[in-house]
């Protein structure tokens, strides 16, 4: 067991910290005062290699571990947590056509995904199926060498500025359950797609976040992504690697408040001393990196169990993305209090990074819905094996 970043992972740690220090961090603030969604940011991301992290490099990714991919990730969102969690969508949505496609849609969509040049939207949740997602009522009916769909798609990632949607809609009956899900690769623009509104978030300003209306949209059969019924297992194979992706975002936004934390502690003076004097400032300052870490090692276990084929890896990144969107959060929080009320003020980023990594503890399945896929493997029989 070598606990050690390989030289390799070291390398990608560097080129994504120079990236993402000289490309995201300076505009991160007006990307999220002027909701900017950074399009050509994510192409020069591209260019990196970023937005095919883990797609084959036979269709142009850069055919990457999880654990790797990691790395690269939380040095992004150390910088933007909101660009880097929309850029990790995308990678999972393409990750999905290229493991999932007929070899004529991975050859059509993937590698121009993958260099950036289009942009991936991933379309499960709808108003009335949100962590029920296997209840979701967006219908797919076959029609010759078609499908025609109808439905809707709530808080969808990028929408209204993606070229790509990878759709879950059912094509079995209304009572078919998670059986009767097929995926389907869209073009945004197709024919009876509408875009709602840009939401109001509380943060996550640097991408936009759509409801998008489906009217008899047709699509070509060959545009289904595996075989008909298979589609919410795809879409799930998608979040285990989402869910990593999610913490990992997660830990570069804490990692970037506590060093703040840190500087400032050496930098404010009260009652005739640093901060960094005050012992109960100390401990403060202890636990946050001790949780950090913590939530670092169980991120890259799920990203090992992943990478490794290991079956209880769905087990291991729901526990992970629990753990660490969870004590991401109460790091940020604390690196805003050592602020005092600095730390409320726009001018620092503090206050970013607290609203960006808020909602990593509700999407790709909420930190109760983590609870019950790690409570229900728990329940079975197994169980020692899964948690040793
Ligand atoms: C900014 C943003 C971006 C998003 N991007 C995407 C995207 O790109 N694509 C996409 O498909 N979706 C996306 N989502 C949707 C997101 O995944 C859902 O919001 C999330 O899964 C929760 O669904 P819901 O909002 O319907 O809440 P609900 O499912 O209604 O849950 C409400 C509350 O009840 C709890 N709850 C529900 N069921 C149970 C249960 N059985 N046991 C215990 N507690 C339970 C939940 O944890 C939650 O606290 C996004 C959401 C947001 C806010």
């Amino acid at each position: 067991m070598d606990f050690n970043l390989t030289e390799d992972q070291l390398a990608f740690r560097e080129a994504a910290r120079a990236f993402a220090e000289k490309a995201m961090a300076p505009h991160a603030a007006t990307w999220d005062e002027e909701h900017i969604f950074p399009v050509d940011v994510m192409r020069e991301a591209g260019e990196m290699g970023f937005m095919g992290m883990y797609t084959p490099e036979a269709l142009g990714g850069m055919g990457l571990s999880r654990l790797d991919t990691s790395v690269i990730v939380e040095e992004l969102a150390a910088a933007c947590p909101s660009t880097a969690a929309f850029i990790t969508i995308h990678n999972m949505a393409t990750w999905m056509i290229a493991s999932f496609g007929s070899d004529a849609l991975k050859h059509e969509f993937v590698p121009r995904l993958a260099s950036g040049e289009w942009l991936a939207s991933y379309c499960l949740t709808e108003p009335g199926a949100g962590s029920d997602a296997a209840n979701l009522r967006t219908k797919a009916v076959r029609d010759g060498d078609n499908y025609v769909i109808n439905g809707s798609k709530m808080f969808i990632s990028g929408a209204g500025s993606t070229d790509i949607l990878v759709l879950m809609a059912r094509t079995g009956d209304a009572d078919s359950g998670s059986k009767g899900i097929s995926t389907f690769v869209i073009p945004a623009d197709a024919d009876g797609i509408s875009y709602g509104k840009n939401e109001e978030k509380m943060g996550w300003h640097s991408q936009p976040t759509r409801m998008i209306s489906l009217e008899n949209v047709r699509v070509p059969a060959s545009y289904r992504v595996g075989e008909e019924g298979d589609g919410f297992a795809i879409a799930m194979k998608g979040l285990d690697g989402g869910r990593l992706n999610i913490a990992t975002c997660s830990l570069g936004g804490a990692q970037a408040a506590l060093l703040r934390a840190r500087n400032y502690m050496h930098e404010r003076e009260q009652f005739g001393k640093p901060l960094a004097a005050f012992q109960a400032l100390q401990f403060k300052l202890a636990d946050m990196a001790t949780n950090l870490v913590a939530a670092r090692q169980m991120v890259r276990l799920g990203a090992f169990k992943l990478d490794s084929g290991d079956p209880e890896a769905t087990l291991h990144c729901a526990m992970a993305k629990r753990f660490a969107t969870d004590a991401c959060f109460d790091v940020a929080n604390e690196a805003l209090q050592l602020h005092g009320g600095y730390g409320y003020i726009r001018e620092y980023p503090l206050e970013r990074y607290l609203r960006d990594l808020r909602v990593h503890q509700i999407l790709e399945g909420t930190n109760e819905i983590m609870r019950l896929i790690v409570a229900r493997r728990l329940l079975d029989d197994g169980v020692a094996e899964a948690i040793q």
